[in-house]
């Protein structure tokens, strides 16, 4: 026997049962999906595919040279034809914006675009956090605010809602201003952080000159205290960018959204202005954010294309399932309606054909293989989860009839291949 070859760190198989490790089921994972289709549609945003690898230059441009993300966790590789940098996407914004600039959709007119798929990033492994994930994400592309800021917020409320989750997560918002008043908050802020250079650690003490306010994003609890008397962006915004923050808060008010004003959130990567928010929730222990997103108005001219206003959001979906399987009301169903079994010359072939039948007619059925006793197909039946069992021995055959069993009410009737489909849809509805 050769030796078991074990799949990559920090990436999951995603199975039809439950792992010891990984709670998580192929069948949940589709009903989510499922989840999201229905409510993306009801809000008319469209689905984008990209590819998973790009030039590592689109990220690095796009999320920041000083970001975690770009510095230190992509999966990075030269393509051994033409000595290409090729990254594996870290999340899904820079691709999705990428596509639209190189096929000009925004030519078009504003976008509403939505995306799900896999993202890598090399982190330390944990409940909650991989190498490969899974992100769903939404981009509004074209659109100055702040009421389509309001209505991202709403699709993400609409479906905590479906998903029943929505007691569970909490809104964070803030505003970053513009790029004059970031400017102006960074250099009242360089000064502020100087004087403390001495606790900072060696990513802060190299970010003070390179991006000061993901200095603010650390997660070292000793520098907490320092960041929260740290002058504030929010201070120094202007009459514009106040009027759009106001008005995203009016909008989410007049909405009953409920909302936290965190003056301290940043975000990760480093593409943002004005509106910035996460949907957090305390049930994840250190994995805390499930949902964030914001404005990214220069990020469409920053990768070639013209000018144009951008808000989106990305959603870590095995975070928010593991919050769904404990809290949540999403249902996931890959039981058959049905388990056929057979005994007996040629019963095998006649299954088949009542089966496709059946399948036609819309119901689900799982056919037993091979040639065990009644007693063990009965068995395999019982453990299929199916609601009704549909036997065809000798007696049947030789009759042209079947036997069907509701296995919830324990009732059985043998019955014509003509009211077989009739007796079944009566069951059902019993
Ligand atoms: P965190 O602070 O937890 O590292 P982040 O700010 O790096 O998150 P984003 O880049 O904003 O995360 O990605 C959006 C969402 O994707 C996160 O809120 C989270 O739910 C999910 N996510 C990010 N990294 C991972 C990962 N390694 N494993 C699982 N989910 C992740
Ligand atoms: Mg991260």
């Amino acid at each position: 026997m050769g030796q078991k070859i074990q799949a990559v760190k920090g990436m999951n198989d995603l199975l039809p049962v439950e792992q010891r490790d990984f709670k998580l089921t192929s069948a949940f994972w589709q009903a989510f999906e499922e989840t999201v289709a229905r409510c993306t549609k009801r809000y008319a945003y469209q689905q984008i595919r990209t590819p998973i690898l790009e030039q590592t230059g689109l990220f690095v441009r796009s999320i920041g040279e000083e970001t975690d993300v770009v510095g230190k966790e992509m999966y990075t590789f030269a393509d051994s034809n033409d000595k290409l940098s090729l990254s594996l996407r870290p999340e899904g914004t820079a691709s999705c914006l990428r596509a639209v600039v190189e096929h000009n959709l925004l030519y078009n007119g504003p976008q509403k675009l939505w995306y799900m798929g896999p993202m890598f990033r090399r982190e330390r492994p944990q409940k909650g956090r991989y190498r490969q994930f899974h992100q769903f994400g939404a981009e509004a592309l074209g659109f100055e605010g702040p009421d389509i800021d309001a209505e991202i917020i709403a699709m993400c409320a609409d479906l905590w809602r479906e998903l029943g989750i929505l007691e569970h997560l909490t809104l964070e918002i803030n505003s970053l201003g513009n790029k004059e008043e970031r400017a102006a908050h960074r250099a009242a802020l360089v000064e502020y952080l100087t004087g403390f250079v001495d606790q900072l650690d060696e990513d802060s003490r190299r970010r003070l000159h390179t991006n000061p306010l993901r200095v603010l994003d650390t997660k070292n609890p000793a520098l907490q205290q320092m960041c929260d008397a740290a002058p504030r962006l929010i201070d120094y915004l202007g009459e514009e960018s106040r009027a759009h923050y106001a008005g995203f808060k009016a909008f989410l008010d007049g909405l009953g959204i409920v909302y936290t004003e965190n003056p301290r959130l940043v975000r990760g990567l480093d593409y943002y202005n004005l509106t910035v928010f996460e949907w957090t929730t305390d049930k994840l222990g250190a994995q805390a954010t499930v949902c964030g997103g914001g404005r990214y108005n220069g990020l469409i001219e920053e990768l070639g294309g013209k000018p144009a206003p951008a808000i989106g959001f990305a959603l870590g979906i095995e975070r928010l399932l593991l919050l769904v399987q404990e809290y949540g009301c999403l249902k996931a169903d890959d039981k058959p309606d049905i388990y056929a079994m057979q005994q007996g010359e040629g019963a095998a072939l006649q299954l088949m054909k009542y089966a496709g039948l059946l399948r036609a007619a819309g119901w689900n059925v799982a056919q037993h293989a091979g040639s065990q006793s009644l007693k063990a197909q009965m068995k395999k039946a019982d453990a299929s989860g199916a609601r009704f069992a549909l036997i065809l021995a000798q007696d049947e055959l030789a009759t042209g009839r079947v036997t069907l069993k509701d296995m919830a009410k324990g009732q059985q009737a043998t019955v014509s291949a003509d009211e077989l489909l009739t007796t079944l849809q009566q069951w059902k509805n019993q």
